[in-house]
């Protein structure tokens, strides 16, 4: 892998960490077209740009081969962690998957789909991913359908729509909670997972990179404890023109919006951090 050239070391000391939806991606079109050129940019210094995202495995390999991105993944909020095979030199615990050798989650799929059974028979009402085929995920997403069978390769986290009534959702965390998961509140989708999150995810990866310095993008809650955890937080602004909160005064916030907002703070950072 390249992170051992002498020549490019320096370079290496930094780390990119980026959400996907909203950030790196078009919160309307999932285009990152406006963020080419600090990808580019990221590329020829060989800056190594991790995506970390809601999404499943899969559905990162996808824009990791798109973007002919060869890093590592942090797929599922941070559930789970996929690195590419032989990307460190030490042999890594965990299933090989498509190239990547994926670490055990520390909660799967089949347990958070227990619980929410059992929890289904005390009387709460949700939709779960778990219940829904292709189509059905489909229409609630927007997604198309190739795109929605990758979504439902759930490994490690589980997507639900909140059906009961509104008090009831507070009992339902709690409950969620004394069984050792916890939810993400997402756009639309309550997201149950164990107890990793993106900054324990980056925590992971960051001791393996050698402490880089890290700048991590997000524009959501769930982005928050990643942001906090990077030495350099970028805020990217939504379409209504916010951004979703306060970092502190090492924060980044970006005048445009999702990519291209990515794009300037990258393009920024760069300029002082590197060159
Ligand atoms: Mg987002």
């Amino acid at each position: 892998m390249p992170h051992t050239s002498p020549s490019t070391r320096s370079v290496h000391s930094l780390l990119l960490v980026s959400d996907l939806d909203g950030t790196l991606l078009d919160h309307h079109d999932y285009s990152y077209a406006a963020a080419l050129p600090a990808l580019r940019r990221l590329q020829s210094l060989r800056i190594p740009l991790v995506l970390a995202s809601s999404k499943t495995f899969e559905e990162l390999l996808e824009y990791n081969r798109r973007l002919e991105n060869p890093h590592p993944l942090i797929a599922e909020n941070g559930a789970l962690v996929a690195i590419p095979e032989g990307y460190f030199p030490d042999q890594l615990p965990g299933r090989q998957e498509q190239g990547y050798c994926l670490l055990s989650p520390a909660i799967g799929i089949a347990q958070i789909r227990r619980v929410l059974s059992s929890l289904r028979a005390e009387g709460f009402e949700f939709r779960a991913f778990g219940d829904m085929d292709v189509d059905e995920i489909r229409s609630h997403t927007g997604l198309n359908t190739a795109s929605a069978r990758l979504a439902s390769y759930r490994r490690a986290s589980e997507p639900l729509l909140w059906r009961g009534e509104g008090e009831r959702k507070t009992d339902f965390i709690d409950a969620l909670r004394m069984r050792g998961l916890r939810v993400l509140q997402g756009g639309r989708f309550l997201h149950v997972l164990g107890p990793s999150d993106k900054a324990s995810a980056l925590a992971l990866l960051r001791r393996r990179f050698g402490y880089p310095r890290v700048v991590a993008l997000g524009d959501s809650p769930n982005d928050l404890e990643l942001l906090r955890a990077a030495d350099h937080p970028v805020v990217v602004r939504r379409p209504d023109g916010s951004h979703f909160a306060k970092i502190g005064d090492t924060a980044l916030y970006t005048q445009g919006v999702g990519p291209l907002g990515w794009n300037e703070a990258i393009q920024g950072l760069l300029d002082t951090l590197v060159e």
